[in-house]
């Protein structure tokens, strides 16, 4: 596998073209950023563990089925993955209150919300991502209804396999963000699922274990991005 020129650099990735056109590199990078870019740092060894964590939950839901870009863990801060048209929209699942939807609608934090809620929002940095609904995903035809139907089937499906597994090592999945691609007919998850696109709270001590560490100074994030991976590898003993 050879690494060609760069496609696109995101936030906190850069997507490489290889020698075979159906696939790319996906280099995760130590750039952290948050509030729209507003806040940002490099943080040595973020995107390492990133890349790991992220290989680890495609690797656990290719083995219940679920669809993914995922194809393997390439080197320290690599993966390979397909070349996916990806649907400009983010989708979001949350099982307790968190993060914006507490400022928005001004419901209580760590609100349950079962069954878990699935949000759209249009991913486009100039209009701040804003929350969209599934007609203006019609409207501005970013996909058709059975696509959205198959993402909002795959995103309740990954919830409940990540929120079982995650219960079971320690650890409440809050919410998350995910993001979907076309691979010909087929649409799969893509994109990355590590502690920069989840909320994880220490099932013991409620401490926050993922990006909120950086947007609100809640303490070291590799310490915390370290303490997910302990727990899924299962090397916890205090689990
Ligand atoms: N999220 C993300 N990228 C975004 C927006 C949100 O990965 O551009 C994740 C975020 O980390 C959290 C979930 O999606 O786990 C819900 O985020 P929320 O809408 O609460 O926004 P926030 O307050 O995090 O900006």
């Amino acid at each position: 596998m050879e690494k060609r020129e760069k496609l696109y650099e995101g936030k906190a990735k850069i997507i490489y073209k290889t020698d075979e056109p159906d696939k790319v590199i996906m280099e995760f990078k130590d750039s952290a950023t948050a509030f729209d870019a507003v806040k940002k740092a490099e943080i040595k060894g973020k995107g390492v563990i990133n890349n790991t964590i992220a290989t680890f939950f495609f690797e656990l839901l290719k083995d219940k089925g679920i669809p993914s870009h995922y194809i393997k863990k390439l080197s320290d801060n690599e993966m390979l993955v397909y070349k996916v048209d990806i649907i400009p929209v983010e989708v979001v699942v949350r099982n307790l209150a968190a993060g914006s939807i507490v400022k928005r609608l001004g419901i209580k934090e760590k609100t349950e919300f079962n069954p878990p809620l699935v949000e759209f929002y249009l991913k486009n940095d100039e209009l701040h991502d804003p929350i969209i609904c599934e007609q203006h995903i019609y409207a501005m035809n970013l996909a058709k209804p059975e696509e959205v139907a198959k993402m909002k089937e795959l995103a309740l499906k990954i919830n409940e396999i990540l929120k079982e597994f995650m219960k079971e090592n320690g650890i409440i999945l809050v919410d998350f963000k995910l993001e979907f691609g076309r691979k010909g007919d087929e649409i799969v998850l893509a994109d990355e699922i590590s502690p920069d696109t989840c909320r994880f709270w220490d099932i013991k001590t409620g401490e926050s274990l993922d990006k909120d560490r950086f947007r609100f100074d809640l303490g070291d994030l590799i310490e915390g991005y370290k303490k997910v991976l302990e727990k899924l590898e299962g090397n916890n003993e205090k689990n």
